[in-house]
């Protein structure tokens, strides 16, 4: 692909802007004295219909740094309240952040484009509007992982540092992250639209949102209801895939919770690598709110505090809206059920079908899962490496699996219970296997990894940082020379402690 001399780089369209006044500032970045692309996502612009050569010209750098704008688009910084910690923020929005615009990429989806860290808006409150470089290729590898794990998130073009230093813990160089996503729209922008004194804000961003992310709810006799389900079930799979790769958000306040079912703003984020629902990465989550095992608790919360916003636009009185909201909200736990089961039979090769009787056959296996769930949290095993061995006791090598355990009786146990339900009816192992394979993956971004590529590119060395960007991406393929992505840190690497105000 070429780019045409002289075309703007980015077609931008801006339905947000178009339709949704009262919801965002039209603001400029800050001037970067110096920037340098750090890291540039080639198969994301081409899935975008941008030619990445053009992006990595000087010309094509200044746009992604927020220097030099597409002419006749305006960035505009998005409003948005939340709820962080339990506790309500009435005005959060962009402090640090502009929307360049939207997009329609080569499937012909609607994609926002959005920098991060392009200094300070009228939403900034006492924040320097900036951003780290360690944070932002924080994000774009962790974003870029959980991309190709099949996660729904928010993806990374592209990091360019700005040749400024900034103030965090010490002096550190600074960056713009270009973000892409099915939209910005967040529970918090529903709070703030809901807050507003102009009534004809919140049905209009309703019915945005409606048209952009979850068509069918038009269709429905009660449109609003509609959406609230759609948000429901997209969040419900959304966490589902979560628990199933071990992901900690760390900070699932109601603002960092898309309306779109795609995982935003990775800031104290990590993977688990031993197997325990009480994992707690983040040094603010004090009280581990957002703990592992708390992630679908927490998001019934957020997601009620969404219902609360669509109560004047289910009913015309507000109680009578009151009782099918907390119905639909109810359908969570199912919902989530639904997805994390059949994601949990696909990693462990269960069969869908069952043998006999559906309830005697499902009963069984959910006991298989919660017994190996127990007995891993007890023997304290690595969740990623665990169930990428089990591909190999299917083959008929149990060596790797028995290996994780310091008593590995007490795992002989459970596997022969499970091969059972695996072998049954004469299931071809060698497929089953190679399923299991293709869900279960090798290669997460290990915390003692990311940090290393991390330290590393901010001393001005990006070898490490993309070498691990090739090895997240291909989480699924076991490559020789890469044994020791596939690890977890050694008992050197300590606690581990995720930062935020990144
Ligand atoms: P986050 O924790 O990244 O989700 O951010 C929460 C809120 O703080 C959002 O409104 C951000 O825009 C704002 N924010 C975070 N860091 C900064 C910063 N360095 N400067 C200005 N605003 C910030
Ligand atoms: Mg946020």
């Amino acid at each position: 692909m070429t780019h045409p001399e002289g075309a703007p780089l980015f077609a931008f369209e801006h339905t947000y802007v178009r339709d949704l006044d009262g919801l965002f500032t039209p603001w400029q970045a800050a001037t970067a004295p110096a920037p340098q692309l750090l890291a540039l996502n080639t198969t994301l612009a081409v899935e975008l219909g941008i030619d990445p050569d053009a992006l990595s010209t000087p010309e094509g750098v200044a746009t992604l740094v927020g220097n030099s704008t597409v002419p006749g688009s305006t960035p505009v910084a998005q409003a948005y309240a939340g709820h962080q910690f339990g506790g309500y923020s009435p005005r959060l929005g962009d402090g640090r952040a502009l929307l360049l615009g939207e997009m329609l990429d080569a499937r012909g989806d609607r994609r926002d484009v959005h920098l991060k860290g392009s200094g300070r808006t009228p939403f900034a409150r006492g924040g320097d509007g900036k951003a780290a470089v360690g944070p932002m290729l924080r994000e774009y590898v962790i974003s870029e992982a959980m991309h190709a794990m099949g996660v729904p998130t928010t993806r990374s073009l592209a990091v360019v540092a700005t040749g400024e230093m900034i103030a965090r813990d010490t002096m550190v160089p600074g960056a713009v992250l270009t973000r892409v996503a099915a939209s910005h729209v967040r529970v918090g922008t529903f709070q703030y639209a809901a807050a507003l004194a102009d009534p004809t804000v919140l049905p209009r961003l309703a019915d945005y949102v409606i048209a952009r992310h979850h068509p069918a709810a038009a269709q429905s006799d009660a449109p609003y209801l509609g959406l609230l389900q759609a948000v429901v079930e997209v969040q419900a799979a959304l966490i589902a895939r979560w628990m199933l790769v071990g992901f900690i958000h760390g900070v699932m306040n109601t603002d960092n919770m898309t309306v779109s079912g795609e995982t935003i703003d990775y800031g104290p984020c990590a993977f688990m690598d031993a197997y325990d629902p009480g994992t707690v990465f983040s040094s603010i989550d004090q009280h581990g709110r957002y703990a592992f095992g708390n992630q679908p608790d927490i998001a019934v919360w957020n997601l009620a505090r969404f219902a609360e916003t669509l109560l004047p636009l289910i009913a015309t009185d507000p109680h009578d809206a009151v009782g099918p909201a907390m119905e639909l909200l109810g359908t969570f736990d199912n919902r989530y059920r639904q997805h994390w089961n059949d994601g949990m039979r696909a990693k462990l090769g269960l069969p869908v079908e069952s043998v006999g009787s559906v309830e005697a056959a499902a009963a069984g296996d959910e006991s298989l899962v919660t017994d190996l769930l127990r007995l891993l949290q007890e023997q304290r095993i690595d969740h990623t490496m665990f169930l990428r061995s089990l591909s190999a006791v299917v083959r008929g090598d149990a060596t790797a699996s028995r290996s994780l355990f310091a008593q590995p009786e007490v795992f002989d146990t459970w596997r022969a219970r499970w091969l059972v339900r695996v072998l049954t009816e004469g299931r071809d192992p060698h497929a089953i296997a190679a399923a299991m394979d293709a869900v279960n993956p090798v290669y997460i971004a290990r915390n003692h990894q990311v940090e290393a590529a991390l330290a590393a590119a901010t001393a001005g060395d990006l070898a490490p940082f993309g070498r691990l960007v090739e090895v997240v991406t291909q989480p699924f393929t076991e490559r020789p020379g890469l044994e020791h992505y596939a690890v977890p840190a050694p008992a050197s690497f300590g606690d581990y402690r995720t930062f935020c105000g990144t």
